[in-house]
């Protein structure tokens, strides 16, 4: 639509951007279009906080001390090479790890603490067969509770 006479072409021109606006804000007030936007962006914000929150829970789980301690100590059952982190304990070679761990406020604390000595050559991993063997083995279980006795 081409106005030969300037004046007109921008009567028209404004009138049209002031109809528009009109429209855009009207359509802005409607109650139900809000309330639509608002419930999308709530369902979004729903989706994404639940992927935020696997990222942390999966980071946490990846990056805890436990898991950092069994793989300072290469990651593997020290006797037969099973490697699934599920079933890998930390344990003290020389036994009494029971009584060092009670010397300790909480799990946190002692894991800390491990994961600062792990370097010393006091601890091992073992799988949770391995382990158990061990502690048949050297009697353990029974020094410990003699020791509680
Ligand atoms: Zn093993």
């Amino acid at each position: 639509m081409a106005f030969k006479d300037p004046i007109r072409r921008k009567e028209y021109q404004h009138q049209r951007y002031l109809d528009r606006k009109a429209g855009i804000l009207a359509k802005n007030r409607e109650p139900q279009t809000r309330e639509k936007r608002n419930e999308w962006h709530r369902l979004r914000r729903q989706e994404n906080g639940d992927e935020v929150r696997a990222y942390h829970n999966e980071w946490r789980k990846k990056n805890a001390i436990r898991v950092r301690i069994i793989q300072a100590l290469g990651g593997t059952c020290a006797r037969c090479g099973f490697d699934d982190i599920r079933a890998l304990q930390v344990d003290h070679i020389n036994g009494g790890g029971m009584k060092e761990r009670q010397m300790f406020k909480n799990g946190y604390q002692y894991e800390k603490y491990v994961l600062e000595h792990v370097t010393e050559g006091t601890y091992q991993v073992l799988c949770a067969n391995c382990n158990w063997i061990k502690r048949d083995e050297e009697q353990e279980l029974f020094k410990y509770r003699k020791a509680s006795d």
